[in-house]
């Protein structure tokens, strides 16, 4: 079948507005949108997902994790089949697209071709992964890792930050089956697949300064992150102790950060890419207090980029400056727990069709890396061909003043409608 080029009115643009409007209908007396990972928020979320599917007169299906699909049979079922998805959670106070624009981007795209009365070659999966957000449990992407079979089982037991309950208990309250995770049980990853496809809210500012509603994702950024970073000096009085005599730990902490950016900059000047951000910083509030020296701050560290080598490279220099600072300052710091993910590339074959189609549809777009993580890294890292295409967007996200066009959401969608017919 030759892929129908996907013009703006076979597009069902009341649909995806009632669906974005009905997902933050439940937050409208609230600030911003919290949908929380495997609790009523993505719960209800879910339940208009499985809704629309069956509106859609999709086939149902869902895992032990509770992740949902939705599939749309192609003319020959035994090829490998397409997945667009992204997830429905969102962070505390967050906006309603991060996530959620990639699921309605899926919906769309079947919707549009129903519409025409198209039938792709391949089936289409809608997926919909649980928790890909880290503020809820302590760590990223948990559905789509459980969707492919990839999830540890010690990851059930970590606890939700504002319940203190397990994983499991909260996936069992969700309808899922966790000793069924724990062994690896999955429905998504028993099929063959031909790509994985993500469309995302850019959340940062370079399309919107550029006027480009398009990003074609290049790879996206890996990590390591000290969540509970701490360094200890000694309290004393502020005015009592002399300089050579303090041991300052917020002073010594304000070095590492100044060094940090300082080795940031200077990867910058080589031409590399990264993002170097500390945060939470505090002082004890039961010891601290007006005229102490600081002994003991609180603080945590993300590092990113699409690099392996350069992010080898911070990790290493951050140990080299922790040791020198607590040498020099007499202090001693401890990272903490440390998680990590590897940088994840994009299919470059699908990048280039990418290119090649929002040519011939003429959408402004350019290509782009993705700072942030996202559930397309969980396939790319799996072998899965994979792909993101980034909206543009306006005000970042997880934050409540999170926007985005209807007129570039609509690019993205035809630029996947006529990929998937392929
Ligand atoms: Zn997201």
């Amino acid at each position: 079948m030759t892929a129908v080029t996907t013009r703006h009115d076979a597009i069902d643009l009341a649909l995806i507005e009632t669906l974005f409007d009905r997902l933050a209908a439940p937050d409208a007396e609230r600030i911003g949108i919290t949908r929380d990972a495997y609790g009523p928020g993505e719960q209800r979320a879910h339940a208009l997902f499985v809704e629309t599917a069956e509106s859609l007169d999709l086939i149902i299906e869902r895992d032990a994790a509770g992740n949902h699909f939705a599939v749309y049979p192609g003319a020959d079922r035994e090829r490998p089949a397409w997945v667009i998805g992204s997830h429905l959670d969102s962070v505390p106070q967050g906006g309603n697209f991060d996530g959620a624009a990639g699921v309605i981007a899926g919906l769309s795209v079947i919707a549009t071709l129903r519409r025409q009365n198209l039938v792709a070659p391949r089936d289409i999966i809608v997926a919909v992964f649980r928790a890909e957000e880290s503020t809820w449990f302590p760590t990223s992407y948990l559905g789509s890792r459980a969707a492919l079979g990839r999830l540890a089982p010690e990851v059930l037991s970590l606890t939700r930050a504002d319940t203190g309950r397990t994983l499991a208990e909260h996936m069992r309250d969700c309808g899922g089956d966790p000793e069924a995770v724990a062994t690896g049980a999955n429905w998504l990853g028993q099929r063959a697949l031909q790509g994985m496809l993500e469309l995302h809210i850019e959340q940062g500012p370079t399309l919107d300064n550029e006027a480009l509603a398009v990003g074609i994702v290049t790879g996206i950024a890996g990590s390591f992150r000290y969540r509970e970073a701490r360094c200890f000096g000694e309290w004393g009085h502020s005015g009592a102790v002399a300089k050579p005599y303090r041991h300052d730990a917020l002073m010594a902490f304000a070095e590492l950060a100044m060094a940090l950016e300082h080795t940031w900059e200077k990867l910058e000047q080589r031409g590399e890419r990264a993002t170097v951000t500390v945060g939470q910083i505090a002082t004890p509030p039961a010891q601290h207090a007006f005229s102490k020296i600081p002994g003991e701050v609180g603080f945590c560290l993300d590092v990113r980029s699409g690099s392996p080598a350069v992010l080898a490279e911070l990790e290493a220099t951050l140990h080299e400056i922790v040791e020198r600072i607590g040498t020099e300052r007499g202090v001693r710091f401890d990272l903490g727990p440390r998680s990590a993910s590897l940088p994840a590339p994009m299919s470059e074959t699908l990048t280039q069709r990418c290119q090649q189609l929002a040519v011939e549809h003429r959408i402004s777009h350019c290509l782009l890396p993705s700072g942030a993580g996202h559930d397309a890294a969980t396939f790319a890292q799996a072998g899965v061909p994979t792909q993101m295409l980034f909206v543009r967007n306006q005000h970042g996200s997880h934050n409540p003043q999170e926007a985005m066009r209807l007129a570039d959401f609509v690019e993205g969608v035809r630029l996947l409608t006529t990929l998937v017919q392929a």
